[in-house]
């Protein structure tokens, strides 16, 4: 039985990893990866492939950064002739990008079975990109495999009609791939070879358009990363979308005469790990992070006035902060130091096996000879 799983971005890729570890068990599965080619820059993935053990794209489409039309239509495209070539029984896709998007209804209108792995996520704010695909994923999709409660219930409110897709609570596949590589990533010793101290600096990870596409959101981050520093050492891997709006607002050396801070590139995803588990809080806009943290039990601070992730606020160590006045932030990262953070838990499900979980469901409902 031939599995096609499509992926393109970095989130894509931590989420995929823990899919292929749990077909790679099952010997009747024949399970390939198609890469649309989102993400391009090596430090957002080749080194994921490397470092978290994936297997090479039987298929890489090149696509790159575009207009999110061109994008998606180049997408479409290019997938239509790979799904006709390999004759997939299922395309699964992941999260909430283009490429899942283009991934589901690719197969969709070609009578193929889509399965969405992180279905039901919902932030309610339809200004975001990843809402609008999420919506649409989950509404093409055969399969959905949901990460918390609160995607039960959205699907339940929102699915509707006599042939809806069939809905699993699986479990986190991120969480699953930090299980299972979380040793290797202490052995990176990240932290301490940047001259840090364990639970004394602040990790910053900030790209979506609402905090880095305008001049204010910008400046406020510029705001916030000046108060941070005056309290600890703050580390900033940066997303290349946000270098670019640094630049184009003019704010580029403004940040970079923190005295305080380290800018850095990407982190590939060992040190990355090894980062945010040593670091004394997160501060982000990230979906990862916010589950990251959660589980690791890290004081998370998300600048968004919505999460499609509830879990990581009402039982993890997640809290939301829009738009924060410079003495907010103080105040915020002072209970963080201080060890004044609400103590969170791990969400149900949680627990590494949430790849062999939708493995096992996947191949009992899919016939046998597909
Ligand atoms: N991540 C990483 N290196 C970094 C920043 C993030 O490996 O420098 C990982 C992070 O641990 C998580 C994933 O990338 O697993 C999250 O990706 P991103 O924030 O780009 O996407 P989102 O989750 O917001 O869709």
């Amino acid at each position: 039985m031939k599995i096609l799983a499509v992926v393109g971005a970095r989130p894509n890729f931590v989420k995929v990893a823990a899919l292929e570890h749990a077909f790679r068990k099952h010997h009747q599965v024949d399970f390939s990866i198609v890469h649309t080619g989102q993400h391009y820059d090596s430090t957002l993935d080749a080194v994921f492939f490397q470092q978290l053990e994936i297997p090479e794209p039987i298929c890489h489409l090149g696509i790159g950064s575009d207009t999110p039309n061109r994008q998606l239509a180049q997408m479409l495209l290019g997938l239509e002739p790979v799904f006709e070539k390999e004759k997939p029984a299922l395309v699964i896709v992941v999260g909430d990008t283009n490429s899942a998007l283009a991934g589901g209804l690719a197969a969709n209108k070609m009578g193929i079975p889509v399965a969405h792995v992180e279905a039901g996520l919902r932030s309610f704010d339809r200004t975001m990109p990843e809402e609008i695909n999420r919506i649409l994923t989950d509404n093409l999709s055969d399969f959905l495999f949901v990460t918390e409660q609160a995607g039960l219930d959205n699907l339940r409110a929102q699915l509707s009609g006599s042939s809806v897709p069939k809905v699993f609570f699986t479990g986190n596949c991120m969480i699953d791939t930090l299980v299972r590589f979380r040793e290797k990533a202490a052995a990176t010793a990240a932290f301490q070879k940047l001259g840090l101290q364990t639970k004394n600096y602040i990790l910053v990870t900030l790209h979506r358009p609402s905090n880095v596409d305008t001049a204010e959101g910008l400046e406020g981050v510029v705001k916030m990363l000046e108060v941070a520093c005056q309290a600890v050492p703050v580390l900033f891997p940066m997303h290349p979308r946000t270098k670019i709006s640094l630049e184009k607002f003019g704010l580029k050396n403004r940040l970079e005469s923190l005295k305080n801070l380290q800018i850095l590139e990407p982190q590939g995803y060992l040190e990355f790990l090894n980062l945010l588990e040593n670091a004394v809080l997160a501060i982000t806009d990230s979906g990862g992070v916010q589950d990251e943290t959660t589980f690791l039990g890290i004081p998370c601070l998300t600048l968004r006035t919505t999460t499609e992730r509830p879990v990581t606020v009402e039982i993890g160590t997640n809290e939301l902060l829009p738009l924060p006045t410079p003495k907010i932030i103080g105040v915020k990262i002072q209970q963080g130091l201080d060890s004044q953070w609400k103590q969170g838990a791990i969400p149900p499900q949680w627990d590494g096996q949430s790849g062999r979980r939708i493995a096992e469901i996947l191949i009992n409902l899919l016939p046998e000879k597909s």
